[in-house]
């Protein structure tokens, strides 16, 4: 396995790319340590794709330096790299048997049989395809097909890096679970260097040691689940990850008061780098909000203007006089809510300041 560095690296599929929207991976400085278990996240057309590609060789980028252990690859094609590359939908020779399909990346290098037979028969286990090695692929169901492409991409020992692009999407959700906490293991087992791309939070963030979230081609935030929880660099982060999302609202520094609407918050505004006029966005989790029916020191009064019972937590929606956005509160099962005037409170620690996206 190795240590992957994307060096000043950028991509745009137009020939004369002159502004940053026609770059679908904007500059960026990226390095996957040998061994680590990655995510990469985000909405439909940030760009994963594109900068998996990139790693794997199947697309030269349009700047910038792909380098595995500090050397060089940009010029090398994908037969070159040593990179194993799982797809959303199965890659497999259906008129093969799965241990042929299993076998065929190593046989395809020259190792020999008796290291084949060894190396399938510890990944079918793994899987749970141990009883359909005989079996023709071409009569067995989506779910078997994909495992067998997760296995031609787990079976090689020697790859710089295994590239998972959303691979569970044709799986059924019991199964998805499953493969999930199995490639973890395998993880764990080998310690294998693994990109894992998805769209899906949960996924990521139940896989990966680091999540490396995208949004619009850029790279914005990398860190664990809980930096991404905590500490989000990003008002995207903040607003994709958790349910529901970050609160973010509209604020202004006026005489050295961060105000919301009409109520000032308890921030020392003394150490941020903003300036009387910027355009300040507040984000604080639902989760940090507290609530209380009473008037206490240093809430902010609002209406509350919505309560659901989510089963084990509410969900409380309210309204800062002087904002149109919403701020929701997600509160304990017994919290004692009502709809009308209420009163939050904002915990100095938990709330972050952006100024355009990014955390000030
Ligand atoms: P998804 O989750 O939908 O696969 P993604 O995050 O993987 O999305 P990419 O597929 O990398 O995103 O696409 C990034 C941007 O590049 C999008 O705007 C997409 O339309 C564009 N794009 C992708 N492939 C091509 C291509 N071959 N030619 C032109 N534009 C492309």
């Amino acid at each position: 396995m190795a240590e992957v560095t994307l060096h000043n690296l950028a991509h745009s599929y137009h020939s004369h790319p002159s502004k940053p929207e026609e770059y679908a991976v904007r500059p960026l400085e990226v390095t996957w340590k040998d061994g680590g278990a990655y995510a990469l996240l985000g909405p439909s057309g940030c760009g994963k794709t594109t900068l998996l590609n990139i790693i794997s060789g199947l697309l030269k980028p349009t700047q910038g330096k792909v380098l595995f252990d500090g050397r060089d690859v940009t010029e090398l094609p994908p037969e070159q790299r040593n990179i194993a590359q799982v797809f959303q939908f199965p890659v497999i020779y259906d008129t093969m048997t799965v241990f042929d399909n299993l076998a065929f990346p190593l046989r395809n290098r020259g190792v020999r049989a008796n290291e084949v037979t060894r190396r399938v028969q510890e990944v079918a286990g793994q899987l749970d395809l141990t009883a359909d090695l005989k079996r023709r692929a071409s009569g067995l169901s989506a779910d078997i097909k994909q495992k067998i492409s997760l296995g031609r991409g787990l079976v090689r020992s020697d790859v710089a890096a295994i590239l998972f692009d959303e691979p569970l999407t044709v799986i059924d959700p019991q199964l998805k679970l499953m493969l999930r906490s199995k490639l973890k293991q395998i993880h764990r087992q080998f310690n294998l260097t693994l990109i894992y791309v998805t769209h899906d939070q949960t996924e990521a963030l139940t896989f990966a040691d680091q999540v490396v979230v995208m949004y619009e081609g850029s790279v914005v935030q990398i860190g664990t689940p809980q930096d991404l929880f905590e500490r989000p660099a990003h008002t995207f982060v903040g607003y994709f990850i958790g349910s529901p999302g970050m609160n973010l609202l509209p604020a202004r520094l006026v005489e050295g008061r961060l105000w919301v609407g009409d109520v000032s918050l308890p921030v020392d505004t003394g150490t941020l780098h903003v300036a009387a006029g910027d355009e300040l966005t507040v984000g604080i989790r639902p989760e940090f909000v507290r609530y209380s029916a009473e008037a206490a020191p240093g809430a902010l009064p609002v209406q509350v203007t919505r309560v659901e019972d989510l089963g084990n937590y509410q969900i409380l929606t309210a309204q800062i006089k002087g904002i149109t956005q919403a701020v929701k509160a997600k509160l304990a099962e017994d919290a004692d809510t009502k709809l009308g005037p209420g009163w939050l409170q904002f915990p100095a620690e938990w709330i972050r300041i952006y100024r355009n996206g990014m955390a000030v």
